[in-house]
């Protein structure tokens, strides 16, 4: 990670500069930024923003110290328009299954994306689509990825503060099940028998779903550790169809979950699963 530069001290030395940019997205992860409240006024004294039209209709340009990148890479435009961002930045971090994975637009890599622009616009040859909806990281070099549909907004501060610091965000990869322990939440798969792919899951939501009696849905995508060969038996034991264990895995984070179900595009099972 390269060090910031230091935080002005009599306002004649430049503050880093942050810039936020959004791809293909709903812009939910920009609004997690925007959530911080209490904590956004003093992010916004320690950096110059730069970009971020979410907040503010004032554009710099480039270079900038910092660019969050929410979103994934659907056109065309949008892979030339990373490149630029990636040329443009020192530090660039994608925030969101979107970014991360792909998200949920990236369903379209299963099925044939011609189809549903011929099925859903009436003019079709006015929309400028790639076949797959892909990680921004399948295009540019990214310097930390940070999960979640939305992310966590006690994450993306660590991962803004470590920046400021100088030092490695402090994200740990491990799976939703930590922290039901650490809430003490009675596990929905043990005592109801409720399907659950908190087990799989990078942990960031803190376990929000099984608190209040569901099972996790995947929202932050595959934690830094994956047994899906134990897993997937107990999801078919507790009613899931094969079907149904690889449209869970896949529905927000299917770049990720596709890389650790070891199937492909297209793979016509999920590994570890029953045939
Ligand atoms: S990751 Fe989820 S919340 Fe964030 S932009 Fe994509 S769809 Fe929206
Ligand atoms: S409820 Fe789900 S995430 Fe929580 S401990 Fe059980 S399996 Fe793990």
């Amino acid at each position: 990670m390269s060090a910031p530069r230091p935080a002005p001290r009599n306002g004649a030395a430049p503050r880093p500069t942050l810039a936020v940019f959004k791809l293909a997205s709903c812009d939910g992860c920009q609004l997690t930024l925007l959530d911080c409240e209490d904590e956004l006024l003093t992010v916004a004294g320690r950096v110059e923003i730069a970009h971020f039209l979410e907040a503010s209709s004032a554009v710099r340009p480039g270079p900038y110290d910092l660019a969050l990148v929410e979103g994934s890479v659907t056109t065309p435009q949008d892979a030339e328009r990373v490149r630029e961002i990636r040329a443009a930045a020192r530090f660039l971090v994608t925030i969101g299954a979107c970014a991360t994975a792909g998200g949920i637009q990236a369903l379209r890599d299963f099925a044939d994306v011609e189809e549903f622009r011929a099925t859903v616009y009436a003019r079709p040859d006015y929309i400028a689509t790639l076949a797959t909806s892909t990680p921004v990281s399948a295009h540019v070099p990214v310097d930390f990825e940070l999960r979640g549909c939305p992310i966590d907004r006690g994450q993306l501060l660590e991962v803004i503060t470590a920046f400021l610091a100088g030092r490695k965000p402090d994200v740990p990869d491990h799976s939703v099940c930590f922290a039901c322990k650490r809430r003490g939440t009675v596990c929905v798969t043990v005592a109801h028998g409720t399907p659950c792919l908190g087990p799989v899951t990078h942990a960031g939501c803190g376990a929000i779903c099984p608190a209040y009696g569901r099972g996790c849905y995947g929202c932050f995508g595959p934690s830094g550790s994956v047994n899906l060969p134990a897993l997937i038996p107990l999801l078919r034991r507790d009613g899931m169809s094969e079907d149904d264990v690889r449209r869970a895995l896949r529905t927000y984070n299917a770049a990720s979950f596709v890389e650790v179900e070891g199937a492909g595009a297209g793979g016509a099972g999920v590994k570890g699963a029953p045939s």
